[in-house]
């Protein structure tokens, strides 16, 4: 019996778009963590993934029956310059399998050692961006936010050299797909059409199956990555979220959030907040994520412009028209994302400046963003709402300003303030992984081999929407001593 049901396609490719590779044997796996819930999702046995077989294969000590492993070509825009060829430099596609609901997933082990891509890296990864990876990635599922998946963490008892020795571990990481835009870009730099062709082709077949419908396909393609971004994007905003690096070689072609480095999520909230180490100018702060992202689709769509018309022109025109539709997409789902957040469910011309106005209270008392939304859903009145939230305010007569406003606007509303408050926490988190708690967990696991703060932040993340007894210091911003001012990918 094979304990994987493989299903592969991307090597069946031609060779120019991966390397095969074998993953590098560890000296002692040791598994930390097994999501079994998602390994059913899989059809895969988590008892065999558990067992040492399992813990093997997590490990990339032995290759699974099956497997066909490889590490893809891709390029990227890194902090805006051009790299012609970054590829998976440390991690290892397993294969792919077809999962419970039919849908293609790749089993990809991040850490795996050395490929023909790891440039000047060791192509390990250190355990604490591994759990970090897992936690907000588990974190976002759970949010409701298209993301790749945590599969497993191992450990793999050698350590990597980064700025100290750190533990070594293994990422069993779970996607649609792990193709980028920056996958696309590879291809386009060599003026490679055919491969173009292909990998646009696949993914059409893989994540846009509709598009096959269309008269112009790639133009559909393009549009379609566009919506799915746009999207995307927009859900980040609503949570707070900071991916913190958003080159075109992080940026999934199927619309789900990829590559979890320094990403952190926002306390007080401030548009320019950035925590990533190494974005010393704030490129990818919070409030610069709509237009890098758009500009990364920018890239997408040069990369597709061999495909898009025979006449370059005219190719340029049909590209720059569908790149116009990113901005109102993007902001219809964010003022309605938004809007669901207050409870407003008619359509009023007004609310996109009681959203802005709210924002704008925030940042002057530096509230919290999270908890602002949560208290406004907490309670069947909005008058008892309002009290509860007013505290998080530095500028509390402000806030009672806009409160005021805001409760006339509700009276307008047709839906039972009980109703709203069910709707409102739905979309309002009481708990996100907080930057404090993230870290704290990484810190007890690496320093001191305990894991128990981390399986307990995953458990409390797991139902980021319930009020949970007992875990209300969870849902608590970081107090001055508390607070995080950088996180590093660890690379
Ligand atoms: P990332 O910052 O994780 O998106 O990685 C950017 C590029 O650097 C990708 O091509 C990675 O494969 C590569 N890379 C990152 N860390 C390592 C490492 N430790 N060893 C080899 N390559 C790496
Ligand atoms: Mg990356």
């Amino acid at each position: 019996m094979t304990a994987i049901p493989f299903d592969n396609s991307y090597v069946r490719f031609p060779e120019r778009f991966f390397a095969r590779v074998t993953p590098s044997a560890v000296r002692s796996p040791r598994l930390l963590r097994l999501n079994t819930a998602l390994a059913e999702q899989l059809g895969l046995d988590p008892v065999w993934l558990a067992g040492p077989d399992g813990t093997e294969m997590l490990a990339g000590n032995r290759v699974a029956e099956g497997a066909e492993p490889i590490a893809t070509a891709y390029a990227g825009h890194q902090f805006g310059g051009f790299s012609p060829q970054l590829g998976d430099g440390r991690a290892v596609l397993l294969g792919e399998v077809i999962d419970r609901d039919g849908k293609r997933r790749d089993i990809q082990l991040k850490g795996a050692g050395l490929t023909p891509f790891s440039r000047r890296g060791d192509g390990r990864a250190a355990l604490g961006p591994v759990l970090r990876e897992y936690i907000v990635s588990e974190a976002m599922a759970a949010l409701g936010v298209p993301t790749t998946r945590a599969l497993a963490a191992v450990l793999t008892g050698e350590t990597v050299r980064r700025e100290t020795l750190l533990p070594g571990a293994v990422l069993t990481r779970v996607a649609s797909s792990h193709i980028r835009i920056g996958t696309f870009q590879f291809f386009a730099a060599r003026s490679d059409v055919e491969g173009l062709r292909l990998l646009a082709d696949h993914v059409i077949a893989r994540h846009y199956p509709d598009v096959r419908a269309s008269t112009a396909p790639y133009l559909a393609l393009l549009e379609a990555v566009i919506a799915v971004q746009a999207a995307l994007v927009a859900r980040w905003m609503q949570i707070g979220f900071i991916h913190g690096v958003m080159n075109t070689d992080n940026m999934s072609i199927a619309g789900e959030t990829l590559d979890y480095g320094p990403c952190a999520f926002m306390d007080a909230y401030d548009p320019g907040t950035v925590f990533s180490a190494i974005d010393e100018r704030g490129r990818y702060a919070y409030g610069n994520q709509p237009p890098v992202a758009r500009w990364n689709l920018t890239r997408f769509a040069e990369a597709l412009l061999p495909l898009l018309a025979d006449d370059q022109d005219h190719a340029v025109e049909l590209a720059q028209a569908a790149l116009n539709q990113f901005d109102e997409q993007f902001q219809s789902a964010l003022i309605g994302g938004f809007r669901r957040k207050l409870g407003l469910f008619a359509d009023e011309a007004d609310d996109v400046v009681m959203i802005k106005t709210l924002l704008d209270t925030m940042q002057r008392g530096q509230a919290d963003f999270t908890l602002v939304f949560r208290r406004l859903s907490s309670d069947g009145t909005a008058a008892a709402a309002g009290s509860a939230c007013r505290d998080l305010f530095g500028n509390p007569a402000e806030f009672d300003n806009w409160e005021s406003a805001w409760q006339q606007r509700l009276a307008r509303e047709a839906i039972s303030p009980a109703e709203r408050v069910k709707t409102m926490r739905a979309v309002n988190p009481l708990f996100i992984p907080r930057n404090h708690r993230v870290e704290v967990a990484i810190e007890a696991a690496v320093e001191r081999q305990d894991l128990a703060p981390f399986e307990d932040l995953l458990a409390v993340l797991a139902n980021p929407y319930d009020e949970q007894p007992g875990r209300e210091d969870y849902a608590r911003p970081p107090a001055a001593h508390e607070r995080v001012l950088a996180t590093f990918c660890g690379t």
